[in-house]
Parts: structure tokens; C-alpha cells; sequence
């Protein structure tokens, strides 16, 4: 197996889980594995198709995901091909005859064709697997059910001999167990990797306004400007006004949301997957078809209403292992709104729930993985060096005063007054608003001078986490003392605030510490080597020139991590060229001329 693994993919060595899995998968054991995404699932069914005699058969749930998987594997030097509506009708009959010639070792359909070939094609084929990707699709408890996944189970009972494999990346038990009953596999051997993404930087951004993000975000990118990266927006609105705003600064940048015409999101997701876009600005609907794994960052421009989704799609990032950032916006107005649509939902209690754990992580004043890992029931033992909180950890101050200033300027306006309103009234400010209503003359006015607004912002907003004051939906959203409020207020109790961190406004990236790279195995600086930048991006380049070449996105010509060891290594001979990690034979012969050449040229 180890060799196959060295082979085909470049790799020395299995990561945690995969030999176990391929073990019980080649002694034909029904199994369940359950990875992150990006933890090395595909290699859990590949390896055992390249073994085992005849055609493994996998089923996947988008014509993208297909396409990339046997693209990548192509290669590789491996024989896949996809069946599904996409694919023409003479490449369906070639694909078809070869399938049952046995010349196919993978063969990719979608569930649906899967159950009409039952009894045609899949009759005439020796079959040595069956695996069934993102098997969660196949539970209504999961968040991507797919109906058509539901009659998977006839698989099993029409084929009892041929072992059955599930993968996904959703870990709950709930849904588990129902993948398990549904697909009715036999005494199944279940895999639980852990869910942690260590390469995955975390970062909260507190009370930003729509403008400091921009702003925020513009830096950001011109700090990285060849990285693609995904920002996620809570509205189409803000999907187009942010991708019109960074085109405006030269970035190349486009909108994606489910109200475009598919045609247009298309183009749009190639173009990423080309390299020839870099930043998309996305409603959810943008990711689950990407396997892309050079996106290096990702930004939620507003707060998820759950951390399973906030995972699912900070996990999108950094899928090749290399180190990958991801920041999180979250501001009084994202609350107000996802508390608006959770009253309109069926759910209102679960989802409310939700999105108080996902506000918890948010105002986390410990290890922002931690609680990461404590949600998706996965006790970690040490911090993780590589958040926000554990980088620079917040400074707690008495901030009783403040808010009394702030709760006595709600109870004076009789509770009737939004957030912003407060502040303008602490703030001093005469604002329309505040003289309409005589709140200047109140005698909190202007006794919050001294802090400025994206301080009251950040204050009132802690406030709100710490349950002192309420919103009334039902009331224009003001704010109202709760009992908590009261003991502040009348000085029973102290409160105890965080400090917004004074270099909150640094690009990320240079507050990356060095103890980062003692916990992530990182690409650079290998023993006495170091990685030369320039070599990199000539690297970069001739990736995107061989991708563009053959039509293939350029991360499947070499993942990032590989040009990192590129960079670093400086292989000179075919021969050492092919010793790095992810270069198999196949890509060795293919690639390594051309490649060997420039890093020649360069040193
Ligand atoms: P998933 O399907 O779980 O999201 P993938 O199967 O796409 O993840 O794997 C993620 C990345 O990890 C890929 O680039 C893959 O080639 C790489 N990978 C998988 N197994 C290994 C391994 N044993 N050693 C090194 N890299 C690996
Ligand atoms: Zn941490």
C-alpha cells in the first residue's frame, strides 16, 4: 500500500487513520470514515481501487466534485472517468465499454445514474467497492439532504459481496447513525479522525462598520495579492457591492450568489478554479462543488448562524495543508438580522441555540480551537498558538462605569432607544435623532466623551454577550436592562470588559509569531534550507502555464505545499525532483523537466 501511495501520489507516509481504513476496507469490512475536509478522504478509497481487482465504484453528489476528483487523478497516471448528465453521449458509450472491459480503476457516478444502471451496467461490471462520498447528503439531519441519496441502501442488498465504504466530513452523531441505518451497511468498522485543521489560523474581528471592512479587506488582499481566497457575505447586495468595490482597486474579484443565471456562476467558479480570479465574494451557495486547495484564506464578512456552518466553510481553505488564514467579522447588526431570520424560522429554538454557541465563539476569551473542538465533542488539552486569542490575548479591564453610563442612558430614553442612539447620547453627539427627542438634555449626555465611537461600539456589544441589556425586535431593536443589567447598573455587581486590542488594525500576517511553526509542520526553512520567494512565484507561474496548457485547474498540476518544497528543496535531478512529497512517477516524468530546468535557471 506503500508503495502505491509513493507511486501515484508522491506520498512517504499514510496520515493518521488511512492505513487502518484500508486495511479494513481491502479484508471487505463495511466502513464509515469520518475526516475533515481536507484530511486525506480520497486516498482512503483510491489506494484500495488501485489493490483490489476490478472497478470502484464511487458516487458523488456534484458534476464539479467529479470532475476535479478524476481530473486529479488523471494526473496521476490513473484510470478514472466520470459517468453523469454532463458527459456526452459517444464519451458515455467509450467510458461504458471500457467499464466493463475492466479498464477503468475508478468510476465516478452520481447517484441517481448510480440506481438506473443497477441492473444494466453495473451487472456487467466486476466491481471491487463501492464509496460513497459526502455519504451525510443522505440524511435529512445533515445540511446538504439530497433525496436521491436515499435509495442507496438497494446497493447492499443487491450487492451483498462488495464491501461498501461512507465518507464525510460532517462528524454528529445523529447523522451518522443514520448514514449507518440508510445505506444499511453490515457491522460497519467506523473511522472518527480528528476534526481539528491545525494549519487553519483563526481570527475575530469585533464592531467593524461595513466601511472599515472594506478597508480592512482591500489591505489585506494587496498585502497578498497572488492568493485566492473567499469572502462570505449575508446578502447578494453585499456580494456585488464588495466584488464592484475591490475590482475598483485592480483586484480580481467577482460575485457568485444563487440569484445569478447558472451559466454566469459557472464561469465564475472556473475562473476561480483557474486562478484567473482570485477573490470570489459569496452568498453560501458558493463552495461545496470546490475542491480547490490553494484557497489560502477565507473572510466571513458578516457572523454565521452556526458553527457547523462557519467550520464547513473556513474548512475550504488551506486543503493542501499549507497554512491558510481566516478572519471573522461579526458586528451588533449581523445579531439583529440573524435574530430576525431565526424568529421567521420553523426552528426557532435550535437555531437560537446556534447562534448563541457560534456568539460564544465570537467573544471567546479563551482559545478560540478550543471551544472549536469542545462543540464538535473533542476535548483538546493545550492552546493552539495559532488564534487570535492565544497570539494576543485580551486585556480585561473594570469597565463598571461604562456600563452604568450606557444603561442609564437606556432606562432614561424609557428602554425606547436603539444601540447607536445610546452611544450618540454617551458620546455627546447632537445627532438629528438625539435633539428631536431631547435626549441632549438628559443628564447622561456626553458623559462617555472620553471614549470614541469604535470603542462604545465594541463596549456595548460586550454588553449585549454578557446578557446586561436586550434587544426588542418587536420594539425598533432598543435596548432594554435585563435583571443582570440592573445589578451593574445600581452598582451591585462590577463588570469586567476586554480591551479592543490596540494593533487590531496590523495585517494578520505580521503578527503570525513564530511559535506558530512549532506546532504546524511547516514548508519552509527545512533544516538549513530556506525557501526562496522568487523561485516560488516563478514556480507559480509555470504551474498556471502548464495548467493552462492542458485545461486543468493549475492546483492540480502541484498544490501549493508542493511549490513550497520546491522553493525550499531546489531539486536539480529528475531523480530528487521526484523525492518530494505529492510528486508521483506520473506528474515526475511529466512535469519534471520543464520544472527541473527553471529551478536550475533560478539558483
Ligand atoms: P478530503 O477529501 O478529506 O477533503 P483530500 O482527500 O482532498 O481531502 O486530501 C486533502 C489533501 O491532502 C490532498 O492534497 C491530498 O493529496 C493530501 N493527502 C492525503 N493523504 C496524504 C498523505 N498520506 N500524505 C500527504 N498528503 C496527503
Ligand atoms: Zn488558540
Amino acid at each position: 500500500m506503500q508503495s502505491l501511495l509513493k507511486t501515484y501520489f508522491g506520498y512517504d507516509s499514510f496520515r493518521d487513520n488511512q492505513r487502518e481504513i484500508i486495511d479494513s476496507v481491502r479484508k471487505k469490512h463495511d466502513t464509515l470514515v469520518l475526516m475533515p475536509t481536507g484530511g486525506g478522504k480520497s486516498i482512503c478509497y483510491q489506494i484500495p481501487a488501485l489493490a483490489m481487482p476490478g472497478t470502484c465504484i464511487v458516487v458523488s453528489p456534484l458534476i464539479s466534485l467529479m470532475k476535479d476528483q478524476v481530473e486529479a487523478l488523471k494526473a496521476n497516471g490513473i484510470k478514472a472517468e466520470a459517468l453523469n448528465s454532463a458527459v456526452d453521449l459517444g464519451i458515455d458509450m467509450i467510458i461504458r465499454r471500457r467499464a466493463t472491459a475492466g479498464d477503468i480503476k475508478l468510476l465516478y457516478m452520481s447517484p441517481e445514474r448510480l440506481l438506473a444502471e443497477m441492473p444494466f451496467l453495473l451487472s456487467n461490471i466486476h466491481i471491487s467497492l463501492f464509496a460513497i462520498d459526502e455519504a451525510h447528503c443522505i440524511s435529512q439531519w445533515g445540511h446538504d439532504f439530497r433525496p436521491e441519496y436515499s435509495q442507496l441502501g438497494e446497493l447492499r442488498d443487491r450487492f451483498p459481496d462488495v464491501p461498501m465504504m461512507a465518507l464525510t466530513a460532517t462528524a454528529d452523531k445523529i447523522t451518522r447513525n443514520d448514514i449507518i441505518r440508510q445505506l444499511h451497511l453490515h457491522e460497519p468498522k467506523v473511522f472518527i479522525s480528528s476534526f481539528d485543521r491545525p494549519n487553519l489560523s483563526l481570527t475575530v474581528k469585533r464592531g467593524y462598520t461595513p466601511k472599515e471592512k472594506t478597508r480592512f479587506i482591500i489591505n489585506f488582499i494587496k498585502a497578498r495579492p497572488l492568493e485566492a481566497g473567499i469572502i462570505y457575505c449575508l446578502s447578494r447586495a453585499s456580494t456585488e457591492r464588495l466584488a464592484k468595490e475591490l475590482s475598483a482597486q485592480g483586484i480580481r474579484a467577482a460575485a457568485y450568489h444563487a440569484g445569478m443565471k447558472a451559466e454566469e456562476r459557472d464561469i465564475t467558479q472556473a475562473q476561480f478554479k483557474q486562478d484567473d480570479i482570485l477573490v470570489v465574494c459569496a452568498t453560501i451557495a458558493f463552495g461545496m462543488g470546490i475542491d480547490k486547495s490553494n484557497v489560502r484564506w477565507i473572510i466571513h464578512y458578516n457572523l454565521p448562524k452556526s458553527i457547523e456552518s462557519y467550520y464547513q466553510e473556513i474548512g475550504r481553505a488551506g486543503r493542501d495543508g499549507a497554512p491558510a488564514e481566516t478572519i471573522l467579522f461579526y458586528s451588533l447588526q449581523d445579531i439583529i438580522l440573524l435574530e430576525k431570520f431565526i424568529k421567521e424560522s420553523g426552528q426557532k429554538e435550535v437555531n437560537g441555540e446556534k447562534l448563541l454557541r457560534m456568539r460564544e465563539y465570537a467573544e471567546s476569551v479563551v482559545c478560540r480551537r478550543r471551544i472549536l473542538l469542545n462543540y464538535f465533542n473533542e476535548t483538546s488539552d493545550h492552546d493552539c498558538h495559532n488564534c487570535d486569542v492565544c497570539q494576543n490575548p485580551p486585556k480585561r479591564f473594570d469597565g463598571t462605569k461604562y456600563v452604568q453610563m450606557a444603561l442609564s442612558a437606556a432606562k432614561r430614553t424609557g428602554e425606547s432607544a436603539k444601540v447607536s442612539t445610546i452611544i450618540e447620547i454617551v458620546k455627546g453627539m447632537k445627532s438629528p435623532n438625539v435633539v428631536r427627542k431631547n435626549y441632549d438634555l438628559l443628564p447622561t449626555f456626553g458623559v462617555g466623551k472620553e471614549l470614541t465611537t469604535k470603542q462604545w461600539k465594541d463596549y456595548t456589544l460586550q454588553m449585549l454577550q454578557m446578557g446586561f441589556f436586550e434587544i426588542a425586535y418587536d420594539k425598533a431593536e432598543a435596548v432594554v436592562v435585563t435583571t443582570a443589567g440592573a445589578e451593574v447598573l445600581f452598582g451591585r455587581k462590577k463588570a469586567m470588559l476586554c480591551e479592543i486590542n490596540a494593533n487590531d488594525d496590523m495585517p494578520v500576517r505580521q503578527r503570525r509569531t513564530k511559535k506558530i511553526q512549532l506546532v504546524i509542520p511547516h514548508f519552509t526553512n527545512v533544516g538549513d534550507r530556506v525557501e526562496d520567494p522568487r523561485l516560488f512565484e516563478a514556480l507559480r507561474i509555470l504551474r498556471k502555464k502548464c495548467a493552462d496548457e492542458e485545461g486543468f485547474p493549475p492546483y492540480i498540476v502541484f498544490n501549493d505545499k508542493v511549490l513550497h518544497s520546491l522553493a525550499t528543496e531546489k531539486p536539480v535531478t529528475l531523480d530528487e525532483f521526484g523525492g518530494i512529497s505529492g510528486i508521483g512517477e506520473h506528474k515526475k516524468t511529466k512535469y519534471g523537466p520543464r520544472f527541473v530546468a527553471l529551478i536550475k535557471k533560478m539558483i
